[in-house]
């Protein structure tokens, strides 16, 4: 017997906004993970729900509709949600030519703002005044707590008329209409969706070749609550967190800031370093990250890299404490053609979504539902490069 039209395999943030725009289409969905808690990549986040990094075009207006779906279901939910915007902060001029490109192209659209240093510090009293060019401000990216958010929607998934949560529950094969856990139970239903993230390529290998797609590992860390009730006041980003996204790719000073990073700072770029801070509700700074790519990806934290991020942080940001409290890494899979994202049917029924690199927090919900709205389109935009047969 059929029990659901749709099974969803893997409750990260991939899987859980599938599930909430399948039920939202009228669909009966079970969601399974093989964990009994939230565990991947989507509680190991700074949880920047982060437009202002997207491209202009399709994947800006799909982050504005996951913007729009995390702010509803947090008030549904009941998860810190915090419309806080961003600061992206220049202390060298050639970040700060970027910023203004930028924000002369664009910043109309996307509702950004050049700043004063003075200005910066109204918005975001964290930052340092020392050395400050200046800044950008965006009003449009949420502060999401993700490990306490993504727990939450768990529980409250589980609680929903249409949808059904099965945690622990390990999917050994895949097959069309038919899922069957590593201990024996069978699921059965119209359409599967596979939003297993970075250790889901085992079941369709060949929608998966190793030149395509790539694993990264990120090292995190988290203060403790800063004291006094002190306030950074947005989520900030250094000048090198330009080089990684694309909304900046077409800045003509961009060039020149890469070369200048990789001159000045060849250890930063060898482990990938840029600098991004976010703080949460009871006070603790996120502080991140580094980038380590495929076979260089060992098990084991890097003190060094640590180091190397905790000492750009304080450059940026004047908190009054930065006792770090917890290290973790995560890990994401990310396309390596340059594509955001793989939509992708490997066999009728099957749909494959996965590798959002380090925009699926930013990117999950819009998708999700262009998905479960228009698969054709979804598919088209987002599909492989070459059409694989499996
Ligand atoms: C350190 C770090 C910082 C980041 N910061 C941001 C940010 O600030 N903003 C942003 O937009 N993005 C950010 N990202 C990216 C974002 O976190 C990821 O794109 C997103 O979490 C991927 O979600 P997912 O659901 O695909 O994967 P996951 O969250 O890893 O979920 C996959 C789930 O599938 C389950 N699963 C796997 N195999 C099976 C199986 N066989 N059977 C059952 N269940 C299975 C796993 O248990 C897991 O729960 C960051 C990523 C990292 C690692």
């Amino acid at each position: 017997m059929v029990e659901s039209d749709v099974v969803i395999v893997g409750a990260g943030i991939v899987g859980l906004a599938t599930a909430i725009a399948a039920v939202r289409d009228g669909k009966r969905v079970t969601i399974c993970d093989r964990h009994r808690l939230p565990a991947g990549a989507s509680i190991r986040n700074f949880g920047m729900v982060w437009p202002i990094g997207q491209p202009k075009g399709p994947l800006f207006d799909l982050a504005m509709r996951s913007r729009a779906i995390w702010l509803d279901l947090a008030d549904q939910v009941g998860f810190f949600c915090e419309a806080s915007g961003s600061m992206h902060v220049a202390y060298r001029d050639d970040e700060f030519n970027v910023l203004r490109e930028f924000v002369s192209s664009e910043g109309e659209s996307r509702r950004a703002q050049l700043l004063t240093p003075q200005e910066v510090r109204g918005h975001t009293p964290g930052v340092h005044a020392d050395g400050l060019i200046g800044g950008m401000y965006s009003p449009l990216e949420l502060n999401v707590e993700s490990r306490t958010a993504i727990a939450k929607v768990w529980d409250w998934i589980g609680s929903q008329a249409g949808i059904r949560m099965l945690t622990g529950f390990e999917i050994a094969r895949v097959a069309p209409h038919r899922v069957e856990s590593t201990d024996g139970r069978v699921l059965e239903c119209d359409r599967i969706y596979l939003t297993t993230g970075h250790e889901g390529t085992v079941h369709y290998p060949a929608s998966f070749p190793p030149d395509a797609f790539c694993q990264c590992k990120l090292q995190m860390m988290r203060t403790i609550p800063q004291p006094g009730g002190w306030k950074m006041g947005t989520h900030v980003a250094g000048g090198w967190t330009l080089r990684h996204y694309g909304a900046f790719a077409d800045c003509p000073s961009l060039a020149a800031l890469r070369t200048r990073i990789s001159d000045e700072q060849p250890e930063f770029d060898r482990h990938g370093i840029h600098i991004m801070l976010s703080q949460h509700s009871s006070g603790d700074l996120i502080i991140g990250d580094s980038h380590v790519y495929g076979d260089a990806i060992t098990p084991f934290d890097d003190e060094h890299t640590d180091r190397l991020i905790l000492e750009h942080a304080k450059k940026l940001v004047n908190a009054p404490s930065w006792t770090i409290d917890q290290r973790w890494h995560g890990i994401y899979l990310k396309r390596t053609d340059g594509r955001s994202l793989l939509v992708h049917e490997p066999e009728k029924g099957v749909t494959i979504i996965n590798a959002m690199g380090g925009a699926g927090m930013t990117l999950s919900f819009g998708v999700a539902e262009s998905v479960v709205k228009d698969p054709e389109l979804a598919l088209e935009r987002f599909g492989p490069l070459v059409t694989q047969s499996v």
